[in-house]
């Protein structure tokens, strides 16, 4: 039988995209394979932040941030924690991650177009020796235009190579199965779905009105994870992080439900770390979801304070944006899985952002006159005052009592003593007249302030709580947010997948989430942010790159 193309692409997220322009681009043609429509293209990175992990940029440096290769090595080798003997692929991504990020990446996006703003965030800032987690300094790079920017550079170029006729576009269509012919993938097969007019990002129909069977010399599996489908995210928790969450919100659309993931195991391929993932704890229900279960990630800066269910102030340094895993495991340890956040108007209005590219219009709309508004600290951004308007989680009240008393009846369950916050309120209130202090936030906060970026945007002057001038009062609930998925599909460097037997499946590749975005699992334990996108845009290229070349 004749093959319908050299390459098949199973997803058109972004790793997807990118492995399919490489392999247009390279004269080969390609099969793109979605199961959602045309509307959909480009999968999570959509939706993203657009944030991206660089090291020593040019907007660092005009920053006055001095990074290099070396301490971001150190830093990523900190926060992975490689320990397994399964480690050798992801060990060997990380380090030739590090380096596209400290080299290439910047230089090869922004000849495609892309651009940043000027402002570098602080994302994951640990709190702990040189050697541990956490950006020493900061790094994420947000895209001018933030996810829809990054998407669309790869959508261009695909549209280009469908209009000359080396790639093909097969929405609606549902990989069931991947197909072998003498030990070598040689295909997909799988159900032709029913037309389906939802909103980018709604859930679509399953209705089955055929099947399909696609040939090609090489396969590429880039469906995303898994962190739609909470049992599966449940099935795979880890012990070290306690119980499974019993209430969890999603911060990805349904699409991204593991089923591929499952499909290419049984065809053999070997799937490593499945028990890494990257969940957030700064969740809150969206007031306008688009997807089941929407939840929203707030992207703290450093000055709120943390609570647990039982009203303790989280221990140093889980700090807002200090830790992610540290903070999840410590908050299923208390019994609870949701804690709270106190804070002052004039925190929200500086510090909150909502990662998103709908939750932030000014960056997503490119406006430089609605992104001023960040510097000027006028008020929170439109969509934080939405929020704090209409969200589920959000508590707005003038006084402390009435505060708690607001707490205790969305909790519903009467945990939190009023004298119990006031004192641990009032202690860290004290703490605010001097520069020099023992309260390890504090200090944070003047760190932090140091940084001209956390100044002008991210960091509010240190002020009391409990001072009414910078009122009301504002309590968030926060959930817990399934996100991504860090193991995957163990590869080679050329994205080449493992099979259960230790050797290279002929035929077949793997990019992406699915990939734990290269060599099944490149952040070992923990993310230093903004490494998700870029490790998309890395392990599609490499599996793009060697599938053209493979087939010849
Ligand atoms: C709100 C949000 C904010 C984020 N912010 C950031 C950020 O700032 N920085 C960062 O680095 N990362 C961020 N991320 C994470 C990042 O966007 C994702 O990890 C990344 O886009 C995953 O891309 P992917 O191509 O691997 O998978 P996906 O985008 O999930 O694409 C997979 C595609 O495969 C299709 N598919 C799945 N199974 C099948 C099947 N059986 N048959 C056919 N098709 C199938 C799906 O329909 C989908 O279109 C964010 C994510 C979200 C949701």
């Amino acid at each position: 039988m004749a093959d319908d193309a050299d390459v098949i692409v199973v997803g058109g997220g972004l790793a997807g995209l990118v492995a399919a322009c490489e392999v247009a681009d390279a004269g080969k043609r390609v099969i793109v394979v979605d199961q959602e429509g045309e509307q959909s293209l480009g999968g999570q990175a959509f939706w993203s932040f657009g944030g991206l992990f660089l090291v020593d940029s040019p907007e660092q440096r005009r920053l006055g941030i001095k990074d290099s290769f070396d301490l971001a090595l150190q830093d990523w080798m900190g926060s992975a924690g490689f320990d397994r003997e399964e480690d050798l692929w992801p060990r060997r991504w990380a380090e030739a991650y590090v380096a596209f990020a400290a080299g290439e990446k910047r230089g090869w996006l922004r000849a495609m177009g892309h651009r940043i703003f000027p402002v570098v965030g602080w994302a994951e800032r640990g709190g702990y020796d040189a050697m541990s987690h956490g950006n020493s300094v900061p790094r994420f790079h947000v895209t001018w235009g933030t996810g829809p920017g990054i998407v669309e550079p790869f959508e261009r170029r695909a549209r280009e190579a469908q209009k000359s006729g080396r790639l093909t576009f097969k929405f609606r269509h549902r990989v069931d199965a991947l197909t072998m012919t003498g030990g070598a993938v040689d295909g997909v097969t799988g159900a032709v779905l029913a037309p389906d007019p939802v909103e980018r990002g709604q859930s679509s129909s399953r209705t089955v009105t055929g099947d399909f069977t696609l040939r090609a010399q090489a396969v590429i599996v880039a469906s995303g994870g898994i962190g739609g489908n909470h049992d599966l995210v449940r099935k795979n928790w880890p012990a070290r992080l306690g119980e499974a969450p019993k209430n969890m919100i999603s911060g990805v659309p349904e699409h991204v439900d593991g089923r591929m993931i499952g499909i290419t195991e049984a065809a053999g391929a070997r799937l490593i770390n499945r028990d890494r993932m990257w969940h957030y704890v700064e969740g809150i229900r969206n007031w306008s979801p688009i997807w089941p279960r929407h939840g929203i990630r707030i992207l703290p800066g450093p000055s709120s304070m943390w609570l647990d269910a039982l009203g303790h102030r989280l221990p140093s340094p889980l700090f807002p944006g200090s830790d992610t895993l540290g903070q999840l495991h410590y908050i299923m340890s208390t019994g609870y899985d949701y804690s709270w956040f106190v804070l002052t108007q004039s925190i929200i209005k500086k510090e909150f952002a909502l990662s998103g590219s709908e939750q932030n219009p000014d960056l997503t709309g490119k406006s430089w006159l609605m992104t001023a508004r960040r510097a000027t600290n006028k008020g929170a951004p439109a969509p934080v005052e939405a929020f704090k308007r209409k969200g589920a989680d959000f508590i707005v009240r003038d006084n402390l009592d009435d505060l708690v008393g607001a707490m205790n009846a969305l909790a519903g369950d009467n945990l939190l003593k009023l004298a119990h916050l006031r004192a641990q309120i009032e202690a860290r209130d004290r703490e605010i007249a001097n520069a020099y202090v023992k309260d390890a936030q504090v200090m944070n906060i003047h760190n932090a302030r140091r940084y001209i970026g956390d100044r002008l945007i991210r960091t509010a002057r240190p002020h009391r709580i409990l001072d009414p001038a910078h009122g009301p009062l504002i309590a968030v609930k926060l959930n817990i947010l399934t996100r991504k998925t860090l193991g995957g599909f163990e590869t080679d460097l050329d994205s080449r997948v493992f099979g259960g037997d230790g050797n290279i499946m002929r035929g077949l590749y793997a990019a992406g989430e699915a990939a734990g975005f290269g060599g099944g699992g490149m952040h070992g334990y923990r993310s230093l942010e903004g490494t998700f996108l870029g490790g998309c845009l890395f392990s599609g290229r490499n599996a793009g790159r060697a599938a053209a070349k493979a087939v010849g």
